[in-house]
């Protein structure tokens, strides 16, 4: 069993801010902003790569209400979501990080030259 599948079952404990009967939002264990959650589906999928459109609806009106649940909806905030090695994925189970607290900076994604597509 996957690590988040593991805190879904309480089988790991997790800070938990935010759960319904299909998704969970807890704190990150190692934030990269004053706020720093991460909202996953309850049920096992490998990354966003395997959501269909019922649960990518379904996610957004949860991460949504977690924004309004720690009162960042207003001031701002960001979701990321990690896919694959060159993502930068650590975890093999569906999960959006949302960042904010403060106003974040946006910049330097990687060392290759970002024009290089071009
Ligand atoms: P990613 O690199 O997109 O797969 O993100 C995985 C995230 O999971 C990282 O930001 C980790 O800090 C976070 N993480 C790993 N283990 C735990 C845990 N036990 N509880 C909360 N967050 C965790």
């Amino acid at each position: 069993m996957c690590l988040f599948c593991k805190i879904v079952n309480k089988e790991i404990p997790s800070n938990i801010i935010l759960e319904d009967e299909e998704f969970l939002a807890f704190h990150d264990i190692n934030p990269k902003a004053p706020l720093h959650i991460l909202a996953i589906p309850k049920i096992h999928v490998d990354s966003f790569n395997e959501a269909d459109g019922d649960l990518m609806g379904k996610m957004s009106t949860f991460i949504q209400r977690i924004a309004s649940e720690v009162d960042i909806d207003k001031s701002g905030y960001r979701v990321i979501t990690n896919v694959g090695k060159n993502g930068g994925q650590e975890v093999q189970h569906l999960h959006f990080h949302v960042l904010g607290g403060a106003k974040l900076h946006w910049g330097h994604f990687s060392d290759a030259d970002p024009q290089g597509h071009f």
